[in-house]
């Protein structure tokens, strides 16, 4: 069972703290949920690569990839893994820099009133089922900590930013998701 404590931390998962971050502009405006996918190098899993990203500690000479991206100062709020283990890179009540240029229904900024969540996988591979059972879960201590959320404002980065970014792509199962979610909240 997930808890947010006082500080908008997630307890009992693993805090990885990301200096990539700021105040929201209205620290009580917490209300869209973007979905991505992230791996690194792409397509490979569970090195250390995406915490060291998110921390501005990725090393450029690593992997040939590596050089192109490794000056960049982005962060997400959570990162779902393969095996479901969740890590937290900043406090939910910040501003992560996830989502770039973006807009939903109209307003832009989304990362100024937006969680973040990476699922760790591509566009096109399958995520497992234990990131669909997390994510749900995630989701749904979310919607009841902070009352802007609802469940009509859940999107994918590919959603908010066309064009520009695929992420979580057609692997990603909205269906299923959302399905999953509606189940959980009944229950
Ligand atoms: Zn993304």
């Amino acid at each position: 069972m997930l808890t947010i404590n006082a500080q908008h931390w997630l307890e009992g998962v693993r805090h990885v703290p990301s200096p990539f971050h700021d105040p929201r502009p209205d620290p009580a405006d917490i209300s869209l949920l973007v979905v991505h996918n992230i791996s690194l190098p792409p397509g490979q899993f569970g090195g250390p690569y995406i915490e060291q990203l998110f921390t501005g500690t990725l090393n450029p000479t690593d992997h040939p990839y590596f050089e192109a991206i490794s000056g960049i100062r982005v962060s997400a709020h959570c990162l779902i893994r393969r095996n479901g283990d969740i890590i937290q890179f900043v406090p939910f009540d910040s501003r992560a820099w996830h989502a770039g240029v973006s807009q939903f229904a109209g307003r832009d900024k989304c990362n100024d009133y937006s969680i973040g969540i990476e699922l760790e996988g591509t566009d096109n591979l399958p995520y497992t089922q234990v990131q669909y059972d997390v994510l749900a879960e995630l989701t749904r201590v979310l919607l009841n900590r902070y009352p802007r959320l609802d469940s009509q404002r859940i999107t994918g980065h590919e959603f908010i930013a066309p064009g520009r970014k695929t992420d979580p792509g057609l692997a990603f199962d909205w269906l299923a998701y959302r399905q999953k979610l509606q189940a959980d909240i009944e229950s």
